[in-house]
């Protein structure tokens, strides 16, 4: 387990270990995916922690979600352009 600091939050990246070893995120795949989910798509809330919301990393799946009831989950295997990122989150706002 390891933690990455981001804007003054604190994200916890869980790993798991595989047939390989341990596998993480690539740190540069997490962020290029948070930047659009810092900011719950839905609300604008920023928070995460204390019941306002989560956002944590399980192997390639990033998870975020939100008080306002917005969840979010996008595995990094689906690939990382703007285009997939924003129609998974459009996604996850149309279940709400
Ligand atoms: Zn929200």
């Amino acid at each position: 387990m390891s933690n990455v600091y981001l804007d003054e939050r604190e994200y916890t990246i869980k790993s798991e270990v595989t047939e390989g070893g341990i596998s993480y995120m690539n740190a540069v795949d997490f962020l290029n995916i948070s930047r659009f989910i810092n900011d719950c798509p839905n609300c604008g809330h920023d928070r995460v922690g204390n019941g306002e919301g989560t956002l944590s990393v399980d192997d390639s799946i990033i998870n975020r979600t939100c008080k306002c009831g917005f969840r979010f989950e996008y595995d990094v295997d689906s690939g990382l352009s703007k285009k997939n990122i924003q129609q998974a989150i459009d996604e996850a706002l149309s279940e709400m």
